[in-house]
């Protein structure tokens, strides 16, 4: 049964790991969701189907958010369909890991397309509308390697440290529309993109960590959770660790 119409979030990545989370999170905090993933449609059916079992609305939507145009459409389609976006997330993202001197400009520019452009493409579509109505919060997930950079991610780390020059810059171009824009910087996150690590790095990174374990989506999802409501309504141009104490 739908439940009460009322608060939409749009989530991009929302088909796996911390972006599903997300999405879930808003959806038992009472927002409909639109979302978008890149190519598995099995995840995103089974996402769609969890969010709707909590009583909300929800549209999934295979967007690759490298193509600006494409993403403006998709924030289109949420709000005609689901209605006024009043939280974004931006959380797709991928990673291509190789040292600098062996990167090849495919793996440099699909990062960098991935994680940077799209942020900026979901960004300026709703952002553009939420400034119309003076209200909003958008959340952009970046990542501890973009504070302290990390070997062998050069492309991540210059994408997730241009997420956090972008996040603070939006958020002093846009306060004075009433418009939160703050940063979630993860340090090393349960998701498929943590289970391919060799279990040597695993190892030595959990004793990198003072809570000693690698952090689930749900507490991602939770800080978001926070900075999308009224709970932040004074917090804007942040970067918020959920990284269990590793950069310290
Ligand atoms: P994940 O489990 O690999 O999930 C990635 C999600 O992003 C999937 O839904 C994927 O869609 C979607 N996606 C990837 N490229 C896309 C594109 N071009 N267009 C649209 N959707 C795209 O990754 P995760 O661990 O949840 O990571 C989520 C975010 O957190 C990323 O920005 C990542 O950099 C950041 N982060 C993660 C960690 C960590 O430890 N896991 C740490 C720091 C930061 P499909 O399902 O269709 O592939």
């Amino acid at each position: 049964m739908p439940g009460e119409p009322g608060k939409v979030a749009i989530v991009t990545g929302g088909s796996r790991g911390i972006g599903r989370a997300v999405v879930t999170r808003l959806a038992a905090d009472g927002y409909d969701v639109g979302f978008c993933y890149r190519a598995d449609e099995r995840s995103a059916a089974a996402v769609e189907k969890e969010v709707r079992a909590l009583g909300r609305a929800c549209l999934a939507v295979r967007v690759d958010v490298g193509d600006g145009r494409r993403v403006k459409a998709f924030v289109e389609r949420v709000e005609a369909e689901l209605g006024v976006i009043s939280a974004a997330v931006s959380s797709a993202g991928i990673t291509r890991d190789n040292p600098l001197v062996l990167m090849s400009d495919e793996d440099w520019d699909a990062v960098l397309r991935a994680n940077l452009d799209g942020v900026f493409h979901l960004a300026r579509s709703v952002v553009f509308r939420m400034m119309k109505r003076r209200a909003g919060a958008l959340v952009t997930v970046s990542s501890v390697a973009g504070i302290t950079g990390n070997a062998a991610q050069a492309n991540y780390a210059a994408a997730k440290a241009g997420v956090i020059a972008m996040t603070r810059s939006l958020a002093k171009e846009v306060g004075r529309y009433g418009i939160r824009v703050n940063a979630i910087a993860p340090g090393f996150i349960e998701t498929d993109m943590t289970a391919t690590l060799p279990d040597t790095v695993t190892t030595a990174m959990r004793g990198r960590i003072p809570l000693g374990r690698f952090g689930q989506a749900d507490e991602v999802a939770a800080m978001v959770s926070v900075l999308v409501s009224e709970q932040a309504s004074y917090v804007t141009g942040q970067v918020f660790r959920v990284d269990g104490g590793i950069v310290l």
